[in-house]
This record gives structure tokens, C-alpha cells and sequence, in this order.
């Protein structure tokens, strides 16, 4: 498609009715400016990437114009944050601009940053350059690395001064997402004691995204059921490439399991357990390894705001199949990133003893599990061993790792590809989206967000021309404190 009148809207989601929404229109940027433009994700709505650099799809990523059969409306949704109910949130700086048929099946743009809206209480609306370009790169990262998380299509930027902790610029993203349905879409209406419309929302959900659920004896049941595996299967996947989200209010969270709302998210770097992302999380509610639990905790949530729908057993029932979901998806991601094929009794214990060996260590999570993957049981393994402070005990855990292997039908070299295709070279460290963003708000340089997204992109291949992006952060971008504001 060589022109954006041609994307076909079909607007599902604004057909439920005037409860869900406000129909509003974006407050747009003057003077706006391109900041960043994804060709990928125009690939996926079936764009042509140059329309990205025309003036008419500048002036719609700013909020100064609509796309035909485009129909912005803000969504209102509620949900837990840090544990407390807050009855009424929504998209207080974002809206739903449409939905577009696409071969993937619908897709939402949102446009983040569009200005204030019936919810933003005392905000103002806005989104900063800074937090833009991050959650640019988060979702190009995570989807890089098979994660199911929302995705951008561009960010414009402006001169508009938005107050943060500093004066900052404002900026707009527009975001890509199967569904903008949350948790707390579903706790809005729960809470509000609007039972009718718990259930017009469930059946939008269903008949939209779900066919097999449709045609489920039980269709509440099986969304419910959908729910609750999807986040077990995502949240293992996000521990298994070290990920932390850092906000995981049940506001925050997709109906149908796709990462959403980057703010103070990060990769680890060292591997530590309890790393808590967010500067603003004093007791690490969403730390690390608290986030499964939390998981948990977000569908308990959703269990509620559906129980008029589903009966109380059903609930419980599917409930109780998070944890073993979760665990089995975590220890086999585990098991492919040790490179086991097959499955035996001690392989947990290898996995965890050898997680133990780098928290103690704090050493690097994604660069010691690269180079795992040219291990080879008749060396010393030298490369490995460098990163380990404790040589005594990495040479304990290697001989114990070597002794496995040996029970593994696959050839080394088969057992190294297929290690290098679940072990990332890439992943988006924190001082690399900081590079990124001190060049833009301090040069106007966009460039270097541009060249972390291609390396993202393809996060297992060697790619060595890019080598200075695997490295470990230097001493200034360790500890750097990434605050909620956005
Ligand atoms: P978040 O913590 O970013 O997920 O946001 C929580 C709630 O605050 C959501 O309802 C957002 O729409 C709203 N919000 C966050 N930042 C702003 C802002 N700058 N202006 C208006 N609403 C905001
Ligand atoms: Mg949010």
C-alpha cells in the first residue's frame, strides 16, 4: 500500500457504545518534526515505509489531522496500582485512534501523547521525547526477541515544553497493539456494578480476538482461561530474556497477554533477582523475581471483575493452573537456554545452581548465556570463566554441565545454533536507550534510535559490524534510576 487513505478501518471497538469511551480529537503539535519512523511495523499494517516521511502521515502522527475512517476516542478502564484500586483511570494521554484490518487480523493504533483527555485528572496529556523513544525500543526488543508485546509505528516530536522533573519536549507515539482491552478495562465495569456491560465487553473480547473461545461450550470460561495462560506464558518469557517491566498494575496489563505500557522497564544487565526497574518502587513490588507472583496476583484481580459472568469454581479452577504453566514454560525456556534437548531429573538444579552462580557473581546475565553457547565440555572454557569472580565454583558448575551434555543426542555444533537462536547477542541495556535519547534531546540527532531498532530487530544473529551494542554497561550507565514519569 503506497498511501495511508488506504488502510482499512474497522472500528470494532467503538461500536460497543458510548459507556466504554469518549469520541475526542487529538490536541496536535505545532511545528511537529519526525523523530523516528519503524518500516517494519508499516510492513505489518501493509504500508508502504515512505508514506512514513510524507507530510500527510507527519501531520496525523502529530495530532493535526486523521486519517479517513480513522475515529479517536479515549477509553476509560480502572485498575490496581501497587496493590490499591483506583476506580477511575483511562487513557488520560492516549487515544485509540481506529482498528485496521491487517493479515495479521485487526490491529489498534493509539496514539500516545495526544493531549488531555476526561481522564487525565490533574496531568497534562502530554508524553516526553525521552519516555517515547524508550518505549520505541522496548517494543521493537521484546518483538525482536519472539516476546508478545505492543510495537510502534513512528514518534513525532515538537518544541512544546512538557514539566517533568526538568522541562522536557513533547513527543507522540503511535503505538500498534492487537488490543488496548486491559484487566482494569474489565474492573472499570466490575467495580461501577454494571454487570451488563462486564459482559458486552467479554463478548467483544471473544467474538474480536477469540474464535476457538466462541465456539467453547463455556466461551467466558475459555477467555478467562485465555487470560490467565497467555500472562503465565508471557511472564516466563519475560524472565527467561531478563526482562522487568516495572509497572505491573493491572491497568498495565492485556487482556490477550501482549506486553503493554513501557515506562520504567529494564533488561537486566548483572543478573540479580531482586532488581527492582523502577526508582519509584520503594518496597519491589514489581521486582524481578516477584513478577510471576504478581501475575498471579493480576488475575486474581481479573477473577474478580469477572465473577459475575463466571461462577466462583470455574475461577478457582482456572486459576490454579497459572503456577504449573508458568513454571513449566519458565524451566523450558531454561532448558533451551542450556542448550538440554531432553529432559532429565537434575536439570533444574543445574539451572537454578548456575543462576545462583551469577547473582553471586553479579555477572552478566545475557552476555554470560551467549557465550555458554560455544561451550565446549573438553576446554576450560576460558571466555566463560573470566566472567565468573568465583573461578572454583563456575569450574564445579561446568563439570556438572559437561557430564549433562555428554547425555545429549545432539552434535555441538547443532546444540551451539540452537543455543544462539534462544540466547540474544542484543538486548536493549539501559545506557544504550540512554545513548540514544541524550543524542536526540541534546543534538537532534535521531539516528542512534534508528540504529539500536535494526540491531533489536534481529537479536540472535552476530551482527558484527554492531559488537560495541552487546556490550556491558560502562560504570556511568549501571545504576541509572529510571523514574515513573513519562
Ligand atoms: P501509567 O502509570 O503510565 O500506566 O498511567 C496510569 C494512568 O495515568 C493512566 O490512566 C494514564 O493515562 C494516566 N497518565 C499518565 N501520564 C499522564 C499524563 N501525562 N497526562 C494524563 N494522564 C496521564
Ligand atoms: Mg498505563
Amino acid at each position: 500500500m503506497s498511501r495511508m487513505q488506504e488502510l482499512s478501518f474497522d472500528n470494532r471497538f467503538r461500536a460497543l457504545g458510548a459507556a466504554f469511551y469518549t469520541p475526542l480529537r487529538p490536541t496536535g503539535f505545532a511545528n511537529p518534526h519526525l523523530v523516528a519512523a519503524n518500516p517494519d511495523a508499516a510492513a505489518l499494517l501493509g504500508l508502504d515505509p515512505e508514506v512514513l516521511h510524507s507530510p500527510e502521515f507527519l501531520a496525523w502522527a502529530s495530532g493535526n489531522a486523521e486519517a479517513p475512517g480513522s475515529a479517536p476516542l479515549a477509553m476509560v478502564y480502572s485498575g490496581h496500582q501497587f496493590g490499591g484500586y483506583t476506580p477511575q483511570l483511562g487513557d488520560g494521554r492516549g487515544l485509540l485512534l481506529g482498528q485496521v484490518r491487517t493479515a495479521q487480523g485487526l490491529i489498534d493504533l493509539h496514539l500516545k501523547g495526544a493531549g488531555k483527555t476526561p481522564y487525565s485528572r490533574f496531568a497534562d496529556g502530554r508524553a516526553v521525547l525521552r519516555s517515547t523513544i524508550r518505549e520505541y525500543l522496548a517494543g521493537e526488543a521484546l518483538h525482536g526477541l519472539g516476546v508478545p508485546s505492543t510495537r510502534a509505528l513512528a514518534i513525532a516530536g515538537s518544541d512544546e515544553p512538557v514539566i517533568r522533573e526538568r522541562v522536557e519536549t513533547g513527543a507522540m507515539l503511535i503505538r500498534l497493539a492487537r488490543t488496548h482491552v486491559r484487566f482494569g478495562s474489565f474492573e472499570y465495569f466490575h467495580y461501577q456494578q454494571r454487570p451488563e456491560l462486564v459482559r458486552a465487553l467479554a463478548d467483544h473480547v471473544i467474538e474480536t480476538y477469540l474464535p476457538a473461545a466462541a465456539h467453547s461450550s463455556e466461551p467466558y470460561v475459555a477467555l478467562f482461561r485465555h487470560a490467565v495462560q497467555a500472562t503465565a506464558r508471557l511472564i516466563a518469557h519475560w524472565q527467561a530474556v531478563g526482562f522487568c517491566h516495572g509497572v505491573m498494575n493491572t491497568d498495565n496489563l492485556s487482556i490477550l497477554g501482549e506486553t503493554l505500557d513501557f515506562g520504567p522497564y529494564g533488561f537486566l544487565d548483572a543478573y540479580d533477582p531482586r532488581h527492582i526497574c523502577n526508582h519509584s518502587d520503594h518496597e519491589g513490588r514489581y521486582a524481578y523475581d516477584r513478577q510471576p507472583a504478581i501475575g498471579l496476583w493480576n488475575c486474581n484481580a481479573l477473577a474478580h471483575a469477572l465473577s459475575t459472568l463466571i461462577p466462583v469454581p470455574a475461577l478457582r479452577e482456572v486459576l490454579l493452573e497459572y503456577e504449573p504453566l508458568l513454571l513449566a514454560e519458565l524451566r523450558r525456556h531454561q532448558r533451551a537456554k542450556l542448550g538440554l534437548e531432553l529432559a532429565q531429573s537434575g536439570d533444574d538444579a543445574l539451572s537454578d545452581d548456575l543462576l545462583a552462580l551469577l547473582a553471586a557473581g553479579g555477572i552478566d546475565y545475557t552476555l554470560f548465556f551467549r557465550r555458554l553457547c560455544d561451550f565446549r565440555p573438553d576446554t576450560d572454557n576460558q571466555p566463560l570463566r573470566d566472567l565468573c569472580p568465583d573461578r572454583d565454583a563456575f569450574d564445579a558448575w561446568a563439570r556438572r554441565y559437561a557430564a549433562r551434555l555428554a547425555a545429549e543426542p545432539r552434535a555441538a555444533a547443532e546444540r551451539a545454533a540452537a543455543m544462539r537462536a534462544v540466547n540474544p547477542k542484543y538486548v536493549l541495556r539501559n545506557y544504550l536507550a540512554e545513548i540514544a535519547i541524550r543524542k536526540a534531546e541534546d543534538e537532534g540527532d535521531y539516528s542512534e534510535i534508528e540504529a539500536l531498532r535494526r540491531v533489536l530487530a534481529r537479536p540472535f544473529a552476530e551482527q558484527p559490524e554492531c559488537e560495541r551494542y552487546a556490550a556491558p554497561p560502562p560504570d556511568w550507565g549501571r545504576k541509572l534510576a529510571i523514574s515513573c514519569s513519562s
